[in-house]
């Protein structure tokens, strides 16, 4: 089983809860991750890893793994399989030479997208000396990271990474900051002192929440998630229905659970809070909007909040 990897100020928060609550639930381990259910590679990364470290699945945008290092070891993690925290594995390193070809090569690419593990887990120094060699890319124009950080170890945005974000948003067209989090109650003084020093470097907030069973799989949870995101000018920006991880089937449910609390969330948020509900089609398909995947062809319906279908010329 995954080890647990939690920073200690979050395993007082997970014993202040009442048993197994959407804290403890993400992050402590669980008997029922010997389920065999599932895939090892849910969203089939392996077929569209171009190199070591480089999934190229879209045609404008590619995800860079320069880690498998995270802050925490998220039960339901869709990389589970892959996040490697054993001293040994840190030293992963890809072959920047291939990288740097394969991105000269590919001038559709406009997009870099560090992910991993946690990019932040890489040294101010690795993270500079990457940043360095993209800026040799004249087609790259956006720059973004998908991390966890600052809700898990905020005080890894000292003044040197900020500065790094600062010249990098210059640099480029614009770099996103992409927070993973799923539970308001995640959230406290120190991660928003953390987001607030981070937008002060001009760098685009973005937040990205996995659906998950008995975490934040009801109406209010999610409203209070995404409307406090928002008053802090973070824009949700994808639910993503939660990837058939083996181990993580106690996390699963149902497309239509999702589509029902999407559809009650419009009468709770405006359209600007509501992120898009998005699945990734096993075996590397990519991601649909989860609302509504089963065709492009138009049914001839519309279903509304309640479930009602209407006809629709
Ligand atoms: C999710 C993902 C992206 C990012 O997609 P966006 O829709 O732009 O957020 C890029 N590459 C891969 C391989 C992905 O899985
Ligand atoms: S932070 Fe992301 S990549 Fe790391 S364990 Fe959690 S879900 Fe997985």
């Amino acid at each position: 089983m995954t080890p647990l990897i939690l920073p200690n100020k979050w395993i007082e928060k997970c014993q202040g809860e009442n048993g197994m609550g959407p804290l403890s639930k993400q992050f402590l381990p669980d008997d029922q991750e010997s389920n065999a259910e599932g895939y090892y590679d849910p969203i089939g990364d392996h077929n569209h890893q171009v190199l070591d470290g480089l999934i190229h699945r879209y045609q404008n945008r590619v995800l860079f793994m320069p880690t498998k290092v995270c802050p925490v070891a998220c039960r339901y993690c869709f990389r589970k399989h892959e996040i490697e925290n054993e001293k040994d594995q840190q030293l992963f390193s890809p072959d920047m030479h291939s990288i740097l070809h394969y991105l000269k090569k590919h001038d559709e690419i406009n997009e870099l997208i560090f992910s991993g593990g946690d990019p932040f887990s890489l040294s101010d120094e690795k993270l500079q000396d990457y940043l360095k060699q993209f800026k040799t890319i004249p087609h790259l124009k956006w720059i973004r990271f998908h991390t966890r950080y600052p809700s898990m170890i905020p005080n890894r945005f000292r003044e040197r990474l900020l500065n790094i974000l600062t010249e990098t948003n210059n640099y480029f067209s614009g770099v996103s900051i992409v927070l993973h989090i799923n539970h308001w109650d995640e959230w406290d003084q120190e991660v928003q002192d953390c987001m607030d020093k981070i937008s002060q470097t001009g760098c685009n907030l973005l937040s990205q929440t996995v659906l998950l069973k008995g975490v934040n799989d009801d109406v209010d949870s999610l409203t209070t998630l995404f409307s406090n995101l928002a008053f802090h000018i973070i824009r949700p920006y994808y639910l993503h229905h939660p990837d058939l991880i083996r181990g993580g089937k106690h996390f699963y449910l149902s497309l239509d659970t999702g589509r029902k609390l999407m559809h009650q969330l419009r009468d709770k948020l405006p359209g600007w809070m509501i992120p898009q509900y998005i699945i990734d089609i096993p075996g590397g398909h990519g991601k649909v909007p989860a609302t509504n995947s089963d065709s492009q062809l138009f049914q001839g319906y519309l279903i509304d909040r309640t479930g009602k279908t209407h006809p629709y010329p």
